[in-house]
């Protein structure tokens, strides 16, 4: 970005047809996922409480879930590195999270690609998506929900097809079946799940 120019002036989104960021957005998360001024992006549109279209990457109802969750100062939420604890937090429902790592396994992500993404601890990670562990602090939830977009444009590495096989194994459901659908509503199905249990 250059001396005197706004942030959006150096958005990935110029040029583009930008009925695609509020009525297709798998594109645009596409576009948002190689744009330099994501996080300024991001970081406008929950400070404008912009709930309409994709913005930095994110869905209205994303971004409704990241203010929510949001405890740091403004300056720092789009922070990907999760901060310590503070020595009383209020752990907060990882469901919607759990899906996004089953979803990501599908696709051949394993925890230690998501957490080299993310931050967060691998074995955390590990346990969250077997669902081991059923809460966490809203500092790791926004940083794994943060991730995700991004996630699902990355290419799988050669070894993926091990996080595929345990995904198979253990009925996990991919992206395509959360489309449409709300995936931190505990009580939302996914599309074509036969032995839905997560
Ligand atoms: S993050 Fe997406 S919507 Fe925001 S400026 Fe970049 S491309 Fe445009």
């Amino acid at each position: 970005m250059s001396a005197g120019e706004q942030w959006w002036e150096a958005g990935a989104c110029r040029g583009h047809d930008l009925r695609v960021f509020f009525e297709k957005p798998v594109v645009a998360k596409k576009v948002c996922a190689g744009c330099q001024v994501r996080e300024r992006c991001l970081t406008y549109a929950l400070d404008t409480k912009e709930w309409y279209g994709v913005w930095g990457g994110t869905s209205g109802r994303e971004r409704k879930r990241l203010l929510r969750r949001r405890s740091a100062p403004a300056s720092e939420r789009c922070r990907r590195e999760p901060k310590p604890a503070p020595a009383v937090v209020e752990l907060v429902d990882v469901t919607g999270v759990r899906r996004r790592l089953q979803a990501a396994a599908v696709l051949g992500h394993s925890v230690a690609v998501v957490s080299r993404m993310c931050g967060v601890n691998a074995s955390t990670l590990d346990k969250i998506r077997s669902g081991i562990q059923p809460r966490a602090t809203p500092v790791t939830v926004e940083a794994i929900v943060v991730a995700y977009p991004e996630l699902l444009l990355t290419p799988v590495s050669r070894e993926g097809w091990r996080t595929q096989r345990v995904a198979a194994g253990r009925g996990w459901v991919g992206p395509a079946a959360w489309l449409g659908l709300d995936i931190d509503d505990p009580r939302v199905i996914p599309k074509g799940a036969r032995h839905w249990a997560a």
